[in-house]
This record gives structure tokens, sequence and C-alpha cells, in this order.
């Protein structure tokens, strides 16, 4: 099929009229294909949408991908150009986005009725630049002319303090691998003008919501005016949502008693909680009673819980929301008012004391389903984090262990791997990833092991030419990539690494070179107003020049920062990795997904006992990944009697103090701002609030140990192979089937 189309497509002269052909004919065949149909649907509400570039992924769920490749191969053309053209979408900022892009994927595989909803931010999160060693934000705008965008002529009336607005919804198309199609449905107000945003930076004139209300994912919430914004993006979405859904529901029949028969509400983090009592409010507004109403809506919502970090958990002042949505105000006090009469313990009040509303506690007590993202999680919540609502209502509580589409983290970003895998075990892992366990018994000999390492190598050779063009950056193919790519937070330790990057560096300096030399890459931004993360980069940043200007040293060990780690970063990196940098502190990374995607793409991780590394160790086993730290238990313990200290480990270990001390060196400032490096050194010596020095010895320690195995090779071949045989589980569709199994029931 499509033979003529294509062969014409690429044909064509120009990479950009190749890319928008290819753009439309995708669209035409999604179109064609049709909506999976059903009677109960799951919306997914979410903030965040870190979809990646979608041209290669959905050619691949339609089964082209291969002859549109082959075809512009003929034409002395290549797929990884056209997707150059491709702009990457800014609708997400790190993992819980890119978690709900892959269960969209899965979703649609798994031919359930499911659709995302969203907002369509025009600038998106911003754009990471560096500049002198320092982060700089910029504006991300993404959306062009002709793009995966369709405008609908949906329409709803929604009250913004007060203030009536008539949104827009748009679709994007989400094809499920060999089957039909979801649709992602972002909402958006046509009056949002792009204009007002101060060229160059990412900042606005807050004052009127109806100029600003989409244009940037999380805005600058420093001050009150940045608060309420926020409170207006999710109400918004949330109304928008809630008026779809009833429509939806109605048109296929729903007596809007039968709501729950019709839809479920998957509520992904805080931010989308408002749907209760939104939902609560027009049912009421229909006719139906408030005790109805409310017994409707708490039968259709289920709440995901993403992290357990206290200043993530959203409170808005009672005021706040009494500004933007008085007309929840009502229902907001009653919902807290029945809560007060049945319990009588302040911990699972939704109003506190403080006249502040649990945004979470809305969730609990009227959702039917509470899960965390990993085993581990799942029980911090139910033993201390929630415990009181675990007592409550136990049958509410369950684990969804997170997971990674294997369309985008194996089949797109990696060919020749899923090439090699499908010519030993066939295409079945494709559709049921369980079935990637039978690698390890059918590639385990010498030349397989070979071939295995030739594709690693391969991949590493393939980022070293697109670092080079991007950022006109050299690497050594034959180093050690060792890569450390995430959101900036003082939580997942990337200072820990830097510390480590500073241990090595002295050690060469002192004449213990390495075997291979090591490339550290790291790839991180950091909230604009989060000021000790951005200190973070400024310090990895200037490592980096330390290190490179340094001639007895730079042979061994080079550091690069990306600029603007993205999804499409990911996907060249990550298959290039051989070590897998997973070392929060235990307790505080909830999960994880980048964890499942390098270990997928056959790199070993170096990770403490937290989020789904724990499940991912299990797997593995002890010989096939490097754990170190200290235990969950432990860490909530220091928390707990409050005994971690910094300053001991500082005064009384001298190798630590070399470490930290070397910050405010003066090699460091030489390239870097004396403030900025101080502040950190403060912060590392007397809080550390995520008890880097804690874990650095046995970090370091474990380390070395895995960079001396890297070099018997076929031994680290075994560990290779272990991990890519053993990723199964963390396929989304894995993780979907189980939501859909316990919560959604579709
Ligand atoms: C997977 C992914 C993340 C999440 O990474 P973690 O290591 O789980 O925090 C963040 N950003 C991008 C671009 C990703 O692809």
């Amino acid at each position: 099929m499509y033979e003529n189309e294509v062969e014409r497509i690429a044909s064509k002269g120009s990479n950009q009229e190749i890319y928008f052909e290819l753009l439309q004919l995708t669209k035409d065949i999604m179109q064609q294909k049709g909506r999976i149909q059903g009677k109960k649907k799951i919306y997914y509400i979410s903030a965040e949408f870190l979809i990646g570039k979608l041209l290669s992924n959905n050619l691949i769920n339609l089964g082209i991908y291969g002859q549109v490749a082959d075809a512009l191969k003929r034409h002395g053309k290549s797929m990884a150009e056209i997707e150059e053209i491709e702009k990457e979408p800014s609708l997400g900022n790190g993992g819980l986005g890119r978690l709900a892009a892959c269960f969209l994927d899965s979703i649609a595989t798994l031919g359930l009725p499911g659709d995302g909803i969203g907002l369509n931010y025009h600038l998106g999160l911003f754009k990471q630049e560096f500049d002198k060693n320092l982060q700089k934000e910029v504006p991300n705008p993404w959306i062009t002319d002709k793009s995966w965008l369709r405008r609908t002529d949906v329409s709803y009336p929604v009250l913004l303090g007060g203030n009536k607005v008539q949104s827009v919804m748009y679709e994007i198309d989400v094809t499920g691998y060999d089957n039909q199609c979801n649709t992602l449905k972002l909402f958006d107000l046509d009056t949002v003008d792009d204009s007002i945003v101060h060229q160059g930076s990412i900042y606005f004139d807050k004052d009127n919501v109806t100029k600003n209300l989409t244009l940037f994912l999380y805005p600058d919430d420093s001050d009150y005016q940045g608060q309420l914004l926020r409170i207006y993006q999710q109400y918004f979405m949330v109304s928008n949502a809630a008026q779809l859904i009833i429509d939806e529901a109605v048109a296929k029949g729903s007596n809007l008693y039968d709501l729950p028969e019709y839809a479920v509400i998957q509520i992904n983090d805080t931010h989308p909680t408002m749907v209760i009592p939104e939902m609560i409010r027009l049912l009421n507004n229909r006719g139906i009673s408030m005790d109805d109403a409310i017994s409707i809506v708490s039968r259709m919502c289920a709440y995901t819980n993403h992290t357990i970090l206290a200043e993530a958990l959203e409170k808005w002042p009672l005021w706040f929301l009494d500004r933007v949505v008085p007309q929840l105000i009502p229902i907001i006090k009653m919902l807290d008012v029945k809560v007060k009469e049945k319990y009588q313990d302040e911990r699972v009040y939704i109003i506190d004391k403080e006249e502040r509303v649990h945004m979470a506690h809305i969730d609990i007590h009227y959702g039917f389903s509470v899960n965390g993202v990993a085993a581990l999680h799942t029980q911090i919540l139910e033993d201390s984090e929630l415990k009181p609502f675990k007592d409550i209502y136990p049958d509410k509580f369950n684990n969804k262990t997170n997971g990674i589409t294997f369309r985008r983290w194996l089949l797109h970003c990696n060919h020749e791997l899923s090439d090699f895998i499908t010519e030993k075990i066939g295409a079945g892992y494709k559709k049921d990833a369980a079935e990637l366990e039978k690698l390890a018994a059918a590639a385990g000999n010498s030349s397989d092991l070979k071939k295995l390492l030739d594709i690693k190598a391969e991949k590493k050779a393939q980022f070293k030419e697109y670092l080079l063009k991007k950022e006109g950056i050299t690497i050594r193919e034959n180093s050690i990539f060792d890569v450390q790519v995430k959101r900036l937070h003082e939580y997942k330790r990337q200072q820990m690494n830097a510390l480590y990057i500073i241990y090595k560096y002295m050690q060469i300096k002192a004449g213990n070179k390495p075997k291979t030399p090591i490339t550290m890459i790291f790839g991180a931004k950091a909230a604009p107003a989060y000021t000790i993360a951005k200190d973070i980069i400024h310090l990895i940043l200037c490592l980096s020049e330390v290190i490179k200007k340094d001639a007895e040293v730079s042979p061994y060990l080079q550091v690069v920062m990306l600029e603007n780690y993205n999804v499409t970063y990911a996907e060249k990196v990550i298959p290039a990795a051989d070590i897998s940098e997973q070392i929060s502190l235990a307790s505080k990374e909830a999960s994880g997904t980048g964890n499942m995607k390098f270990m997928l793409n056959g790199a070993v991780t170096i990770g403490t006992e937290d989020g789904a590394n724990v499940e991912i160790h299990q797997f593995v086993g002890d010989e096939n990944i490097y754990i170190f730290g200290e235990s969950s238990n432990e860490v909530i313990e220091h928390y707990a009697k409050t005994d971690y200290s910094s300053e001991k480990f500082y005064d009384n270990d001298a190798e630590i103090a070399k470490l930290v001390d070397f910050i405010i060196s003066k090699e460091m400032f030489s390239v870097g701002d004396k403030k900025s490096l101080i502040r950190l050194y403060m912060e590392l010596v007397t809080k550390d609030w995520f008890m880097t020095l804690l874990d650095i010895k046995d970090y370091i320690k474990v380390k070395e140990q895995a960079f001396a195995d890297y070099e018997n090779r076929e031994e680290w071949a075994k560990k290779m192979l272990a991990n890519i045989s053993k990723a199964g589980f963390f396929s989304s569709d894995r993780t979907i089937a189980q939501y859909n199994q316990d919560i959604w029931k579709l």
C-alpha cells in the first residue's frame, strides 16, 4: 500500500518538502484507520505530554516505516535528515509528561478507547541555552503552520475569575502499533497573544489571563500572580475536560447517572484535581442532587501520585482559589465538611487550619483508586506518606510500576539492536515484550556478544557525529559513555556525580590514569527559579571547562553537558550509553523511567535502591547492576531523627572535604561565577538536604568497580544482554494492561 505515494514523495527535491508531504500522508492514513470505539473510555488528564517528534513513530506504528526509509534511501536521502525538519513539541517537562506520552501509545496499541487531555502551550516549557557556563531560559515556540495539530470546532465556555471565555480544542492523532487511533486533545484560547512575551525571555505581563493563559507550561510562579495563573491553567484544562466527557457520554446514550459506565478519568498527579469539584458542579447544574453528583464522580476518578517530595504536593490557599474559581468554593467546602464529619483526624482534612486546600486529599477521598508508580514508592505511600488514608481506605491503594513504549525506545531509536533481536528471537517481542526473555538463551555465544558490543560501538559513533553537528563538541567514541540525563534536582544528585568527576580529576592528576578514557555526559534543565539546581549546572559546565583546558587530564576524562536535553536528545544518547546513572537519594525517586530506557538499550545501571531501580535489580540480579548507598528505610529514619549532618561528614573525612573544597578552588574560580560556586559549596557543607555526602564514598567505590569491569568486554556484554532480556516487564503495554485490569475496566 501507498507505494506510489511514498515513491512520489521520496523523489521530491528538498527535505522540507519531503517532510511536509510525509506529514500529510501520515495524517491521512491515520484518519482512514479510524478511531478506536467502545462504550467506556479512559480520559488521561495531564498538565504535560512530552510526546517527542512524531513522524518516525507514527510510520512505525502504521507499519510503513521500512518502506519509507527504503524509498528515501533509493533517492539518496535518509530518514534521519528528514526528521531533523520536525520540531519537537514542547508540551512537557520530564518523566511525568513522558510517561503520559508512553501511556497514550500503549492505550492505542492495546486497542483501548482512550484520549489524553491537556493544554496547547504556545511557547512550551523554556528552551535551555548555555552562556558563560550558566543556564539561560528562552521561549520554545514549536507550533508551525503545518503540524500534527488539527483545529476542531469543539469549543466550551469556561469561567475564569468570574468572566466567561470560549475555548478551542486541537487534536493530535495517536496511532497504536498495528492498531487504530485515539487522540490527544489540547485546549487553547484564541485570544492568547505570544507577542506579550518580552523578547528573548520567558517573562511576560501576568495581568491579562485571556492573553497569557496558554503561553507557557509551568510559567514562573515565584509571585502571587504567577501562582494564580497556574490555577487558571489547571481549571481551564479540567473544565474543558469535564464538559467534553459529559458531552461524549451523553452522545453515546448516557443519562448522566450512569456516567461511570462511559468514562473513567485518570488524574495524573494533582494538577487536574479540580476536575472533581468541576464535574460535581456541572452535574449539579444539570439537575442532579449534590449527593448523587458526588457519588457519580467518585466512581469515575482515579489518582496517580508521582512524588513524596513535600514541596511538590500542591496546597493552594483557599482565597487564591476564590479569586480564580469562586464557583468551585462552595463545592470544595462541602467536600471538606463531609470529610470532617466522618474523620476527626487533621491529617486527612481537605482544608487545613491555615485555610490551604490539599489537592491530593480531594483526589484520595473522592476518587476510587490511588496508585503509586513503582513497588517501593507505593509501599512508602502506604506505610508513611499517606498512611492515615491507607488506614481509612485500604482497598483504594494499588501499585502500577511505570513503563516505557518499546516502539519509541527500541524500535525507533535503535534499529540496529531491534533488528538483531528480531534475528535472534523473531518479531513477537514487538507486541509482547515478555518475549525478550528468550534473548538470554538465544544470544549467549561469543559471536552474539561480540555483535552486541559492535552495535553499541555503532550507536556511540552515531552519537558522536550527532553531537559534533549539533553542538560542535568532539568526543572519543572509544571512551566509556557514562550518562546522567534527567531533570536537574538535588534529590537526583547530579552534584554527587560531579563530586565523582572531581575525584577522578584528582586521581588522574596524581598519575592514576583510567585504562579506557571516560566521557561523562549530562543533560538536564533546571527550573528557572531553582537557584541551587542552576548552581549545579554551573558546577558541571565549569568542571567541563577546567578539565578540557588541562592537558594532563583531558586525554582521559571529558565532561559534556548537552544543551536543551529533550526527547530527541534522549533518543540519540540513550542507545549510545554504556553506563546509566540512577543515583537518587533512596526513597525520593518515585519510579524513574529513564532507568528503563537505558536498560532496554543495553546500558548497565549504577544506582541506589530507589524507585523502579529496585525492580530492575530484582530482575537482572546482583551481577548485572551496580547498587550502592543507604537504603530507603535508613534514609527515612535520618529524616525522622534529623540526624544527618553534612557538616560532620565534611569535618570528619578529609577525602570528602578535599572533593567539596575543589568547588571553590582557584581553578574553578578562573572559569566560573564565584557567587554561584560559593553558594553551592555552602549548601553542600551546611545543608545538603538530599544527603550527597552520605553516599559519596560508596558511590565512588562502586563506580570504580564498574569501570574496571568494563575492561573485560565479553563479561560486560553478558551484563548488557541480561539487561536487555530482562527489560520486558518495563514495557508500558504491561503497565497499561494492569491499569485497565485493576482500575479502568474497559
Ligand atoms: C524519560 C525522560 C525523562 C525522565 O527521566 P528520569 O531519569 O526517569 O527522570 C525526562 N526527560 C526526557 C526527555 C525523557 O525522555
